[in-house]
């Protein structure tokens, strides 16, 4: 059997345009290798179709791939974000429910396109359409960037507090597949599901134990650690729970555009005590994984 590389740097997770992000697959790409990225994967949002050019600039660069995807999911009516990394990016029933939501999303959209206009942002239903890079996805985030572009926000953050969040006047909740059926969708397409930023959710330490419960059963392994959706409190919060429940710990910047809080490679290594998320992904690196 082939060793298992250690991996000095790795970054599993970001967007590109395939999703909410700004840069291609081929410029995150050349940002990783730049910032001394070994391993990579890109994680769009319920998208997949990003995955072979990733896969093909980064051999062309010489670091190594490996397939990811991050699946929107709920758990006490919060969004929570399940990553799934190695797994078979044609898997029938994952592709399936991609459409799904997909659709679920463009249906959203109309409806955020038609309570914004309402209250007063004229052009955003139609307008929102030429921020989204992938016609297969439409976030909220695209909301977001139409408004900073229109000058309407200072920064996306300010669009999401005052107009996009719960609560707020273009809000339209979306029915969410449950973090078990995301584990399963991973696991069904031979893939590692991943906890994606769990210190960035809101809720009380008990319901986090039940979730990181929920996501165990369900055959969860791995807690990202350091990851751009962390500030060092919470990291060290989840880098505690990673140390005493021996879970996996994965790795990756989130990165989106030239705003996020770092770029490709930069959110901070594995402490070396860890066990990588990495050495069980095996002969899925560098792999189509297409049977
Ligand atoms: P959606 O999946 O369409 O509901 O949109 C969620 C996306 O919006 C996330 O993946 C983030 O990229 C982005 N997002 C969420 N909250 C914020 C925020 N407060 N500021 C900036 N971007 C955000
Ligand atoms: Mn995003
Ligand atoms: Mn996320
Ligand atoms: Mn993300």
């Amino acid at each position: 059997m082939e060793e298992m590389k250690n991996y000095k740097r790795a970054d599993l997770h970001m967007h590109s345009t395939f999703s909410d992000g700004t840069k291609t697959p081929e410029e995150l790409v050349r940002l990783a290798k730049g910032n001394g990225v070994e391993l990579i994967s890109l994680t769009d949002h319920d998208v997949v179709e990003g995955l072979s050019s990733m896969r093909d600039a980064a051999l062309r660069a010489g670091i190594d791939f490996v397939n990811g995807i991050e699946l929107s999911a709920g758990f006490a009516d919060k969004p929570i974000h399940v990553v799934g990394l190695g797994f078979d990016e044609t898997n029938p029933e994952l592709l399936k429910q991609l459409e799904d939501t997909q659709t679920k999303r463009k249906q959203r959209a109309v409806e955020i396109g038609r309570k914004l206009e309402a209250q007063g942002f004229k052009g955003i239903a139609e307008g929102v359409y030429t921020k989204v890079s992938n016609p297969s996805l439409v976030s909220r985030s695209h909301f977001a960037a139409w408004m900073l572009e229109n000058g309407c926000v200072k920064n996306s953050n300010e669009a999401f507090m005052n107009w996009l969040n719960p609560g707020a006047p273009g809000y339209v909740p979306i029915e969410k597949i449950s973090v078990p059926q995301a584990v399963e969708l991973i696991l069904g397409a031979g893939g590692i599901p991943v906890l994606a930023h769990l210190g960035r959710y809101k809720l009380d330490e008990w319901k986090i134990q039940e979730l990181i419960n929920l996501f165990k059963e369900a055959g969860g392994v791995a807690l990202e650690v350091t990851t751009g959706s962390h500030n060092a409190k919470q990291t060290q919060a989840v880098l505690e729970l990673v140390r005493s429940q021996r879970w996996y710990a994965s790795t990756g910047s989130d990165y989106h555009y030239d705003t996020s809080r770092y770029l490709p490679g930069l959110q901070g290594d594995l402490p070396s005590d860890l066990m990588p998320v990495w050495t069980l992904l095996g002969n899925k690196i560098n792999s189509n994984l297409r049977q």
